[in-house]
Order: C-alpha cells, then structure tokens, then sequence
C-alpha cells in the first residue's frame, strides 16, 4: 500500500498492486426475506443485533471512507430494504457531496415501500436479484420469495424513473438456466441491463456446486446463437464485461469469477454488518472495524490507521476452484455483503 497525497493531503486508498480502492459495498444485515439455494443455508443462523452496526456506525465508517477518496457505496445485505432503519441511513449518505453514487442491491422484495424513499435520498441506480420469472421455480430457487411482489417491485421502481435497473441472475443447472432466455427477453421487453453471475463457492449449501455450475463461457456462446452481441468497453465500475444487444437499450454483462479472472481491475473492498473489512470477496483476509469504532468514539485516527494498514494485505486475486469439494470460503454472500 501506497498512502499518496492528492494535493489536499488526503491519504487514498491504494494497495502494494497499485489499484486504487474508490468503492466499497456496505452489508447493513445478514438477515433477509428469502434463502436463496445458492446463498443460504435452509436454516440459517443469523448474527446477534449487538454485534451488527448500528446506523451510527455504519454511516460513521462510510463517511470515513469518503474521506478517504471513496467515490461510490452499494449498500447490500443480506436484504438491506428489510433493516429497520435504513431509511435513514441512505438519506443521510444521499446528502454528502462527495458521494459520486449511493447504489444498491436488492431483492425488490420490499421495493414498492421503500422505492420512493430511495428516490428522495439519490439513489439512481439499483441492481435486483431476478433469477426465475416461473413463480414455481421463484419459490424453488428463494424457497419462500413470492415472484409477483418482486416483478411489482421491479415495475414499481422502473415507473418512478430510477436512472438505470440491473437484474442480477445466477444460472444454475438443471434449475434455471434453461430460463436464459425468458430473462434477456424480459430485460430487453422492459428496457434493462441484466448480469449473469457464476455461481461462486461461498458457505456450505444444500448443493453440490460441482453440479449446478453454469459457467459464463457457455452462457456467452448460447446468447450468442440467440442475440446479435456486440462487445462494449462500458464499464460500472464492477467486474462485469458488457455486451449490447443489437437494436435495443439492454445491456448484457458477464460477471465471472471462474472463467476469467477480474482481480486485475478491482477497485473495491467489502464491509460485513458486523464491520470486518474484507480486502476480497474470495480471500478470509479482514480485520475488524467494530472495536476500532467502538473503542474510539470521537476519534477516527485508530479507524484511518486501521483501514490503512488492513490495504497492505488486500490479495492479488481470488482463488475460487468451483470443483474443489468445500467451499472455498466458509462464510456465505450473505454475510460479506454481495
Ligand atoms: N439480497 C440482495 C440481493 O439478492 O440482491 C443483496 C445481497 S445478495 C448476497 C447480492 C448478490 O449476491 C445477489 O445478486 C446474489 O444473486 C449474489 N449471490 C449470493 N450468493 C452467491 C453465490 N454463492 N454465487 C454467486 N452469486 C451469489
Ligand atoms: Fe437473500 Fe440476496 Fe442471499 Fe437471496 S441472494 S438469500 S435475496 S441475500
């Protein structure tokens, strides 16, 4: 890690690899409406509320980071739409001005409450969750979501004229990848870009991954038999590589952890709701901000320090090996934050 003045003497965010860290996404709860097969565990233990952030310290830990050059935050969950407080939280971030994006990612579940709230605090653009539009197979895949409260969520949110809407999509074989094209022609039909997400080997599910991983080689060549693609250089500021449709405004991007590597580019660290700093998605490498918080009230130096020193170790890359018999991390997506 390299602490750079930027003129104003900030010190930013950049590790021993160069990359510079302007993003980060913020888990606000492990808990969440459904259990998604390939997220969670039927039962899942969720974390006592006393060791989660309160809203103090999340907005205190997200400020500090804007300090430290953060451009832009997701905030993400579990489900974040159902912590209790949130409202609050992104409306207090949506003031900040040097905040470039305040974004998010959901399950919709809840989004025709809480999307007008969202539109007041800036949010542009949301990513949503939508692996199935067979409300048989919905329920199969989030074993208790209803598909007819997200799609109205979904149309909910388009009619209030959110900048952009991402789907997110995790194909998984035998489940739902025969669903592929449904879902690009739902996206194309309603004017949205939609991701296909590899399924990654993180917390110990009811599956064997080895069976139901669709990779985003095979995904690309059945799209492409389908669509006329045409490769793009758009960028999020995510891992995905785009493709845009021919003739439409959709937008289809490949995130894909296994079959081609993206650590090269990464710009961003995670923040789980119990404030341990994940240097990488793929890695156990944290440390912990919770003590660092709490045992600081009013100074955010130990914090700075912390953050800083944590940077010297984010990893080069990931090492997710879908065919190796456990997981390659422990914790699941739900608690790192997705
Ligand atoms: N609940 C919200 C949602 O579902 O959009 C936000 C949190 S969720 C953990 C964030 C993203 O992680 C979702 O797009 C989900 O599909 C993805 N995800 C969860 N577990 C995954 C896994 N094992 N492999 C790949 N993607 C996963
Ligand atoms: Fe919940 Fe999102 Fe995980 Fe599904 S992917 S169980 S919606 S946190």
């Amino acid at each position: 890690m390299f602490i750079k003045n930027n003129g104003s003497m900030t010190p930013q965010l950049i590790d021993q690899f160069n990359r510079k860290i302007d993003y980060i996404r913020l888990s606000v709860t492990d808990r969440c409406d459904f259990r998604c097969i390939y997220c969670m565990s039927e039962k899942m233990e969720f974390m006592p509320r006393k060791d989660l952030l309160t809203l103090e310290e999340l907005q205190r830990l997200a400020e500090v980071f804007i300090r430290l050059g953060v451009k832009k935050i997701r905030i993400t969950g579990g489900e974040p739409l159902v912590r209790k407080d949130i409202d609050q939280l992104f409306l207090n971030l949506g003031k900040n001005p040097q905040l470039k994006e305040l974004t998010l990612t959901t399950n919709a579940s809840q989004l025709k409450k809480k999307a007008p709230m969202l539109i007041a605090a800036g949010v542009k653009r949301i990513n949503i969750s939508l692996d199935s539009l067979n409300a048989i197979n919905f329920k199969k895949m989030t074993r208790i979501g209803e598909l007819n409260a997200v799609l109205e969520g979904i149309h909910f949110a388009r009619q209030l004229g959110f900048q952009k809407i991402k789907l997110n999509c995790v194909l998984m074989r035998g489940i739902n990848d025969h669903e592929i094209y449904d879902l690009v022609n739902y996206a194309l039909d309603h004017y949205f870009d939609i991701s296909f997400i590899e399924e990654m080997p993180l917390g110990n599910v009811a599956h064997e991954r080895t069976h139901t991983f669709v990779s985003n080689d095979e995904v690309l060549e059945k799209l492409k038999s389908h669509y006329t693609l045409n490769s793009t250089t758009l960028s999020t500021g995510g891992p995905a590589k785009y493709w845009h449709v021919e003739d439409s405004q959709t937008n289809i991007g490949l995130i894909s952890p296994h079959s081609h590597n993206f650590c090269e580019s990464c710009n961003r660290v995670r923040i789980s709701c119990k404030g341990e700093l994940y240097l990488c998605l793929g890695q156990e490498d944290k440390i912990e901000l919770l003590p660092l918080l709490r045992n600081h009230p009013y100074d955010d130096e130990p914090l700075i320090k912390g953050i800083l020193d944590a940077l010297k170790n984010k990893p080069k890359s990931h090492e997710f090996e879908i065919h190796k018999k456990s997981p390659a991390v422990i914790r699941f997506m739900s608690h790192t934050g997705g």
